[in-house]
């Protein structure tokens, strides 16, 4: 690691401009035309981009449960209520409808993508995979991460932090060293590239890529990637 220059990446990186103010004017501009550009994209789909879609859908229901709080152990915990009859009232229909990408709000590109694995933009709804990764299952499982931890960060963050602690104790019995490897993530030292980019790596994305490799078999840091697999190894 050039540590001068992970340093002056940090330093710039606080110096960028508020990324959540610029993406506000994008989203002021883009979602008037939102219907629009949703309609094109589902006329013009091509093959790859159905099958993506379809992979997006399979792993949603498999993988992602917790993060659309489709699980019954988060709905009983935040989502049911009694009424004054003390009958239940359940939330989770509607919060799972707008959690989910299967809702109909996502568009999905396979397309050749310069020297990258994959991007989200959540502004503008849309995930982009590269053709040479389109069949990559930890690089789409990377992708999705971004696209529940964004709307939840942006629309539900008690929610996201709620996540944070579950993860966080669902994982701390399983990963030896979990307290190091979140503090490891979260040092400008190592992610200074990442802040000034604008992209979103931290905690929550760390857990749950962590939770998602021991599920898949994966070694640690699989589904990060960013060369994470070499810091996420324990010295002997
Ligand atoms: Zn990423």
């Amino acid at each position: 690691m050039n540590i001068e220059k992970n340093k002056a990446d940090w330093l710039e990186c606080f110096e960028t401009k508020n990324a959540e103010v610029a993406y506000k004017i994008i989203e002021n501009c883009l979602m008037p035309n939102y219907n629009e550009l949703y309609g094109e994209w589902f006329t013009n789909r091509s093959r790859d981009d159905i099958e993506l879609l379809g992979k997006v859908f399979e792993y949603e229901d498999i993988y992602f449960t917790d993060m659309t709080f489709k699980d019954e152990e988060f709905q009983r915990a935040l989502l049911i209520c009694q009424d004054e009859n003390r009958n239940d009232v359940n939330y989770s229909d509607e919060l799972f409808d707008s959690l989910s990408v299967s809702y109909g709000d996502w568009r999905f590109y396979v397309a050749d993508l310069d020297g990258i694995g994959g991007s989200v933009n959540y502004f503008k709804r849309e995930m982009r995979v590269n053709t040479e990764s389109k069949d990559d299952i930890s690089l789409i499982l990377h992708e999705m991460i971004h696209i529940y931890e964004l709307t939840l960060q942006n629309r539900y963050p008690i929610f996201a932090e709620y996540l944070i602690i579950q993860l966080y104790n669902k994982l701390k019995p399983l990963i030896e060293n979990l307290d190091e490897k979140i503090t490891l993530n979260s040092h400008p030292l190592l992610s200074g590239d990442m802040f000034r980019a604008g992209n979103n790596h931290g905690t929550l994305f760390l857990l749950k890529s962590l939770d998602l490799d021991l599920r898949l078999k994966l070694s640690l840091g699989t589904v990060f990637g960013y060369d994470r697999e070499g810091y996420m190894k324990d010295e002997a």
